[in-house]
């Protein structure tokens, strides 16, 4: 029997272990910290060995296959010693992919992944299909290969379990985006993270499809560069493409195998130009599924869009508040500003990756009255926008506060803070979380 060593025991490695459990493998699972509670109970459930607060080497080096949770780092000393006595190490997404014949819808890029996942899935249901959602969102991959049987899986996948994928392959694959992200996990060259982001593409042969965004120039640059056998369908608000989806006078207009959809831009349900590119990934996806028009148009103007990313908290006082805590990076705050219509009172701050603000400087120019910073070190805030930034605050409630004092009714306050919440939250969703509170109490 061969021995599977799960590394990491979050929602990925669990559903490793499970499916390893289920298709006969020698299995344990290890992680150098606590794992929650319903973790471990289901793994006592299924009946399989786990430690935590530590790597036993000898219980880890003995194995025949590991499973590494996208948490894990390359360069973690254990990794490392697995690679160097020759141990395949793989992600939770590339062995489940060993036991799944179901059509497989992948979404990749640095923005807009969660919100084109959920978009999808949600189409597909509505079409009526046996889809199931996994990567990134929700239940595990693994774990539903292992206890539940989809025709279908649309699947969000960040780089870091990109890597770890070897035979897997795509039917179809979505590159969103590639925007500087994670830099830190790829020795600071953004040829390393763009090679990730590529692997998406790895092993597809030409009756599959490849949709990616033709305004995004270092996706264009990369495919000038590699072969990919799939057949390649572009997404641009900027040009015409033949085959694939663009706008023309406030449509967008999807070409597929000699079929047509059309809709226009205001009906979509999700507002603002990124949610563009997500409408049209969505639509282009649906026609290769032979999906109809009227379920595609149904579909794409009724989605409510995903908690946390340009959602509409509340108008208290004709103040409209927008909870967009997920954008942790300033490109995808620059896509949020650059949807907004009303004057706004915009929330920066948290921990920063490594930001250049100089990207959004333009959009706070034009768009916002007043920056207030919700973080514990806004130094490089108050150097980039100087007088726009007019109050530090320390807590969810504390902002909104300022915030309500500053607004004018009209105006919108948005939180789109460009940086990580460690600082102050436990994580994204709890400064959403948080935020929505404080806008409820006002
Ligand atoms: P991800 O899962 O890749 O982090 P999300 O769907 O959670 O992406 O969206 C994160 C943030 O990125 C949102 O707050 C939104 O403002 C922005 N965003 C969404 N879609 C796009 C896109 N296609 N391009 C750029 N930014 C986007």
């Amino acid at each position: 029997m061969k021995r599977v060593v799960v590394l990491g025991g979050g929602e990925s490695g669990v559903g490793a272990a499970v499916l390893a459990k289920v298709k006969e493998f020698d299995v344990f699972l290890s992680d150098s910290g606590t794992l929650k509670d319903n973790y471990k109970s289901e793994l006592s459930k299924w009946g399989i060995p786990y430690e935590e607060g530590g790597h036993t080497k000898e219980k880890v080096l003995n194995a025949d296959i590991v499973i590494k949770s996208p948490g894990i780092p390359e360069n973690a000393p254990l990794v490392e010693a697995l690679y160097a006595q020759g141990t395949s190490v793989i992600s939770e997404i590339e062995f489940a992919g060993w036991f799944d014949t179901a059509k497989k819808i992948c979404i990749t890029g640095s923005n807009g992944k969660t919100t084109t996942t959920s978009l999808i899935y949600y189409l597909l249901q509505n079409a009526g299909l046996n889809v199931g959602l996994g990567g990134n969102i929700g239940r595990s991959y693994a774990y539903q290969v292992a206890t539940e049987n989809h025709d279908i899986y649309v699947l969000e996948l960040s780089s870091f379990q990109l890597d770890g994928m070897y035979d897997f392959k795509a039917d179809i694959a979505v590159l969103l985006n590639i925007t500087p992200d994670h830099l830190d996990r790829y020795d600071h060259k953004m040829q390393n993270y763009i090679n990730a982001k590529f692997r998406i593409t790895r092993n597809m042969k030409e009756e599959d499809c490849f949709i990616f965004c033709s305004d995004d120039q270092i996706t264009m640059g990369e495919l000038n560069r590699i072969v990919v056998q799939a057949k390649k369908l572009p997404f641009s608000q900027n040009a015409p493409v033949e085959e694939g989806a663009f706008v023309e006078d406030g449509r967008m207009k999807v070409q597929y195998n000699g079929n047509n959809f059309e809709m226009m831009v205001n009906e979509l349900s999700l507002e603002g130009r990124h949610n563009v590119y997500n409408s049209m990934v969505a639509a282009i996806t649906g026609k290769i599924m032979n999906i109809t028009n009227e379920t595609i148009r149904k579909a794409l103007s009724s989605f409510k869009g995903v908690e946390h990313r340009l959602e509409k908290v509340l108008s208290v006082g004709g103040v409209l508040y927008i909870n967009d805590s997920k954008a942790t990076n300033v490109n995808s705050t620059w896509y949020a500003l650059e949807s907004m219509t009303a004057p706004t009172i915009l929330i920066l701050g948290g921990k920063d990756k490594g930001n250049d603000y100089s990207e959004i400087a333009g959009l706070v120019e034009s768009k916002v009255k007043a920056i207030v910073c919700l973080g514990v070190d806004n130094a490089k805030i108050h150097s980039a926008f100087g007088d726009k930034v007019v109050a530090d605050t320390l807590s969810a409630e504390e902002c909104v506060r300022k915030c309500a004092q500053l607004a004018e009714p009209g105006d919108t306050v948005l939180l789109s803070p460009c940086c990580a919440s460690f600082d102050l939250f436990k994580s994204y969703e709890d400064r959403g979380r948080q935020f929505k509170e404080a806008v409820r109490n006002l």
